[in-house]
């Protein structure tokens, strides 16, 4: 915690965030004021959800009565702002953090793969005569008649129904869960990248 407060003192708040990160994991009862000087601590790194999130826990605990109340208030004043720009923002989640295009469809948001259904041959059998091409059908003197299976007209196959025959199939992105985008660790600006050079 001296370490945490030493590195916030000289505005090395890269350091102060490692040193929070191992005392949350380290799994020590963590001292009241830490919420506080941790979101501080994110709100200068940019992690503004992160920083919302710890703020509010400490308001929780605390309530009026936290030694560091006032510094708490001013906070939430500040955290408005940036928390408002990542809601209007289209290039990054909830978060703050920016989008990027999903590796698997590339941003399609769709995937061709090998039809399923047909296993990719493009034709599957014939479900009235069972892929035989014929049908049988006892007459009147119980004798068997051999017919052509009119679905198939013979053929015993028929053109694959998901495919029609083209071997591929197009399914949502599994990925991206069809969104074409992905979350990414970097804090966004929410200024659209220039596509001029
Ligand atoms: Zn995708
Ligand atoms: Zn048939
Ligand atoms: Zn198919
Ligand atoms: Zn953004």
């Amino acid at each position: 915690m001296k370490g945490a407060k030493a590195a916030i003192e000289r505005n090395d708040f890269e350091a102060a965030n490692s040193i929070f990160r191992n005392l949350i994991d380290s799994g020590q009862p963590l001292p009241e004021e830490m919420p506080y000087l941790f979101a501080e601590t994110l709100f200068e790194i940019k992690q503004y959800d992160n920083s919302a999130n710890f703020l509010n826990k400490y308001l929780e605990l605390t309530g009026f009565t936290g030694s560091h109340y006032k510094g708490a208030q001013e906070l939430q004043k500040r955290l408005k702002s940036p928390l408002t720009d990542i809601q209007q923002c289209q290039l990054c989640d909830r978060r703050g953090y920016r989008y990027k295009t999903c590796f698997t469809c590339e941003g399609k948001r769709q995937i061709e793969q090998d039809c399923n259904y047909c296993k990719a041959k493009g034709v599957v059998g014939c479900s009235r005569c069972s892929g035989s091409g014929m049908i049988t059908k006892m007459n009147i003197f119980k004798i068997v008649e051999y017919f052509e299976c009119e679905k198939c007209a013979g053929k015993g196959r028929l053109t694959c129904p998901v495919c029609e025959g083209s071997l591929k199939e197009v399914s949502s992105c599994q990925t991206c869960n069809g969104s074409g985008k992905l979350s990414s660790e970097d804090v966004c600006d929410h200024v659209e990248e220039s596509h001029e050079h």
